[in-house]
């Protein structure tokens, strides 16, 4: 970095911090943001400022929220009997957008792999107990990605929740092996949801 000014080296450090940039694109959003108005670079450092600050987790399903809990947890149109696991926040916009699930979700934050080190007590598992005890859940969807750490933890959140009597179903087949739940289409997320094969 003994190219650049101190401060743009530090900008450019920084930038490829973030996922999916390297080096190369962190130096062009750098000059880029050099050659910006002041008052745009400023709303770009706010809006990160400002969604730190104000965006929290919903203490009841895990998910990305300004409000405790989420819209999703506090709208009573929602189906309470059916809940959807997923591994991420960014599942549950993926789920949204096919406008075909009604119910509410629980977020894990991960997925179980013993080769990264993550047990079940390293994601929300067991907040998920006493959210389906409740009266009135029938079902829940576990829609965790299609791989390996995916299909591990449906099987074992399956193998908890099946001697309390709740019905366990996983998203049908046709979801890409191997995929991210986040990435597959919107026709295919209806299918795979209208599908969903008991456990
Ligand atoms: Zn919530």
């Amino acid at each position: 970095m003994r190219y650049y000014a101190k401060p743009l080296a530090k900008l450019i450090g920084e930038l490829s911090k973030l996922p999916g940039i390297g080096t190369r694109t962190a130096q062009r959003l750098a000059f880029h943001l050099l050659e910006v108005d002041y008052t745009e670079a400023k709303a770009l450092a706010e809006a990160i400022l400002e969604a730190k600050e104000k965006i929290t987790y919903c203490s009841i399903c895990g998910n990305l929220t300004e409000t405790d809990p989420c819209h999703l947890c506090d709208d009573p149109a929602r189906d309470q009997s059916v809940i959807c696991v997923v591994e991420s926040p960014r599942d549950i916009i993926a789920m949204e957008k096919t406008g075909e699930f009604k119910g509410l979700y629980h977020v894990l934050h991960g997925a179980i792999s013993p080769m990264d080190g993550v047990g079940p007590d390293d994601i929300r598992i067991k907040e998920l107990l006493p959210r389906v005890q409740k009266e009135g859940v029938k079902e829940v969807i576990i829609a965790t990605d299609p791989n390996v750490e995916g299909e591990a933890t449906a099987m074992y959140i399956a193998r908890l929740l099946k001697p309390l009597g709740i019905r366990c179903t996983r998203l049908a087949a046709g979801l890409p092996v191997g995929g991210d739940l986040e990435y597959t289409d919107e026709v295919t997320l209806s299918k795979a949801l209208e599908g969903r094969r008991e456990l």
